[in-house]
Order: C-alpha cells, then structure tokens, then sequence
C-alpha cells in the first residue's frame, strides 16, 4: 500500500481522475489509500477516521466508480442506490458537496433529505430518478413511512460519523430504516472511535468487514492536557489575549458558538495586537483557504471557528485548543479537543468558562467520566453562579452525556459551587446544531 502515491494508483476511472485534479487534489490521504480499493472491491468496511481526514472522499469516490461500473438494475423515481447517513444537516449537505464535486463529470443523480425544512422540495425531487441520497435519519425515516421514498434498491449504505449517530440517539431509526433495505448490500461505517457500542453495531450490521484505522487516537482524554478557566463572559477576550502572549502561543484554534461571534473575537484579539483570522461558512472559499494557510504557515496564530466551519478544515495535530464558549453538544468538546494531542503528541485544550456554562460543562465531564482541572490566573477572579436555575431545557442529542456510571462527585471542581443551571441563556444560539437532526 505504500507504493501508492496517486488516485490513478487506486484504481480510480478517469471522470473521477478529472474531478479531483479540478478539485486541486494530488495525493490520497491515508483513510483514501486504505478505504477506496476496499470500497472498490464491494466488500462491507468499518473505518476509524475523523473529520480533518479526508474520510467522506475515502467513501464518496469508490461510490460513484460502483455504481456508474454497475448500471442499476431497475432505475424508478424515488428509489436510491446508495445512502449516507449522517448525523447533521450540516455534514449531509457538507458530504453531499463532495458527491457533487467529485461527481461532476458523471450523470449520477443525488440529493439531500434532513429536517428542518419543507419537505415538498425533497418530495418533488424524489419523483424523479435518483441515485445517491445523503440523508440525517429522522426525516429520511419520515420519507420511508410515507413512502416518498422507497429504500428497495439500497446497494450501498454509508453511516458517517456512526458514533455521534449512536451518542445522538439515532439507532433505532437507523434499524428501521435498515429493515426496509434488501438484505444483500455493502456496508461501510465511518466512526471516530472504535468503542464498546460501535463494535456492537458494526457486528450486527456489517459482514466481514475490512477494518481500516488510520489515527489510532488514543482517547483524547490521554493526550490532551484539559483544562478549565472560569470566567466572567465579559473578561474572556481579555483573559484570551493575555494568555496567548504571556504564554507565547504560536498556533492556536479558537472555537466559537456563532460566526459572528467568531468575527466579532478575531477582529478584537487582532485590535489586541494578537493576528487573529476568523473561518466560517459565510466566508469565501477563497478567503477561507487564505485564512487556513496563513493559520498553517504561521504568519497568523490564531484562527477563530464555529464547529461547523472546524468541521471541514484539514488541520489537526495543534498544539492548543481554546474552547472560547463550550459547545451545546458535549460530543462536539471531544471533536474540538480532537485536534490537538494526536499521535502521541502532546496537545493542551483550554475551556474559559462563565457561570451560565457550568451546566454545559458538567455534560462534558459526564461524557469524558473525569472532572478537568481548573486553573486561575491572577487577575481574572471565577464568576459568580448564574442567576437563573436553567428552565429544563436540554438539547444536543443524548441528554447530558452518559449518566450511567453515577460519579456526580466528578463535578467537585466547579468553584462556583451552588450553580445549578443557568447554561441556557444562550441555548437559542447554540440550538442549530440540535435542530439540524
Ligand atoms: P473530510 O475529512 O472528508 O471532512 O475532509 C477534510 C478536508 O480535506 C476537506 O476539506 C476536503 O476537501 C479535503 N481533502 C480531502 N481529500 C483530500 C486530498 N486528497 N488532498 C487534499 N485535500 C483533501
């Protein structure tokens, strides 16, 4: 396998060769050297691979090569060669981009189906032929029950990203969808990790599979130094400025939950004196690669992005993450601190933290069953605890991560002690990724 240094090498057909020279693609990247001659064989997969990878070609480009190999059998409005099932709307529409890109010199038709949206659209189009569907599960099952979409004529079913399917609650709709497929078909389940659940659905849902991991990550817990600062909201920028110079920080990813809050904080660190660029889906491609490699290159150190703009970005192994707000959704932490402490380098994931995020924060430390230390700089005193007792309301798939284990005594380190909620006062912002299912 190492010989192979092309997607010519990989047995990719020429249309595909075309698209991704145009796509400025030279080299496969691991998960594509490993994944896309499995896929080609037509045998079942399970992948370890993240996003950053460059996994959804890994799947997306043997797809297209089978089913233009193999003219389908029966081609009738409304019935699908292959699914890929994601857990977001975002990373649908993200995956369907690349069925598109690299598809664009094939006459193979291909849509999106996910929530949140009319679905009259999604029913017109389905009147029509159509090949490859890229679908969140909720809506697609919605599909099936009413029959605007018949899953008879599945060949390949794709799960993305199975373990944030699994964390969101997912799995019975996936079942049920699954049942309405005929029962000869390849299978390839994508996954950030191999854990205990994803062993158990891969053994039910997949046939012999090739297993291929390419960033045997060790759970991030290991390899990332995690800490917390607490914070008034209002002194976070301040704390962050102080900390990237005193601490000399020469790469560092910032996550924000808005774009425009990640505008707002890259244009005050840069009025700081500290070159921040802000990367997020209202930008340019252009200005987006620009901003990436200036971030890569050095020349600017800090780069500011929402998690679904970070999604998509080719750059791990950071030495530091800054989580300026927590996210919503404690798995999102994980793929945050993800970048940074990979193949056994040591990487250091920062939280500023204000009072109304200690209940966000105590979803997190639930997930990753340990407490994160906390760490104070002198100058910069703790927040008081929120006023508001939180309202109930939860979002973010699987409520509050695993409770399972029953250690509440891990949330010990909260210093502001007594907060017993607040965390929602932003949930409106923060509820995009929620709704996207
Ligand atoms: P993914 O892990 O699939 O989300 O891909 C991460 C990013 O890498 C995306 O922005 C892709 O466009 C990009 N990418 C995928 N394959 C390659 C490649 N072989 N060479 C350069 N960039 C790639």
């Amino acid at each position: 396998m190492s010989s192979v240094s092309s997607f010519a090498d990989l047995g990719l057909a020429e249309p595909l060769l075309r698209a991704l020279d145009q796509a400025g693609y030279k080299t496969p990247t691991p998960i594509q050297t490993q994944a896309i001659p499995e896929v080609l064989k037509g045998g079942d997969l399970l992948a370890a691979a993240q996003t950053g990878t460059g996994k959804t070609a890994g799947f997306t480009l043997p797809i297209l090569q089978r089913l233009t190999d193999r003219p389908a059998p029966e081609r009738k409005p409304g019935r699908p060669r292959a699914l890929i099932l994601t857990p977001t709307r975002e990373l649908a529409a993200q995956v369907h981009d690349s069925v598109r890109t690299y598809g664009r010199h094939l006459s193979l038709k291909s849509m999106t189906i996910f929530g949140g949206v009319n679905m009259n659209p999604q029913i017109k189009a389905l009147r029509g032929p159509m090949d490859i569907v890229v679908a969140t599960p909720g809506r697609l099952l919605d599909h099936a029950n009413q029959k605007t979409i018949d899953l008879s004529g599945i060949e390949i079913l794709v799960l993305d990203e199975a373990d944030r399917m699994l964390d969101m609650g997912f799995i019975r709709d996936i079942r049920r969808l699954i049942g309405l497929m005929p029962k000869q078909r390849q299978n390839l389940m994508f996954s950030a990790t191999f854990s205990g659940e994803i062993r158990t659905l891969a053994a039910t849902l997949l046939n012999k599979p090739a297993e291929v991991d390419v960033a045997p990550r060790n759970t991030a817990a290991e390899t990332v130094r995690q800490t917390v600062h607490l914070v008034e909201s209002s002194r976070k920028r301040e704390l962050l400025s102080h900390l990237i110079r005193s601490n000399d920080w020469g790469q560092v990813l910032v996550f924000t939950r808005t774009k425009h809050g990640a505008n707002r904080l890259a244009q005050k660190l840069t009025q700081d004196g500290v070159p921040s660029e802000a990367i997020h889906g209202n930008k340019s491609q252009a200005a987006r690669t620009k901003a990436l490699k200036q971030f890569k290159t050095g020349a600017v150190p800090v780069l500011v992005a929402t998690d679904i703009a970070a999604r998509g970005l080719d750059i791990d192994q950071l030495p530091q993450v800054v989580n300026f707000e927590l996210p919503n959704v404690p798995e999102d932490y994980v793929h945050r601190i993800g970048r940074t402490g990979r193949a056994g380098s040591v990487g250091a994931a920062l939280s500023l933290v204000d009072g109304e995020e200690m209940k966000l924060l105590k979803g997190i430390e639930r997930l990753i069953q340990r407490p994160i230390e906390r760490i104070e700089t002198d100058g910069f005193a703790t927040p008081k605890p929120a006023a508001n007792d939180g309202n109930g309301q939860r979002r973010g798939g699987k409520p509050g991560g695993d409770a399972r284990n029953g250690k509440p005594r891990q949330s010990r380190g909260g210093k502001p002690g007594g907060n017993r909620g607040g965390g929602q006062g932003r949930a409106a912002q923060g509820n995009r990724a929620a709704r996207s299912r």
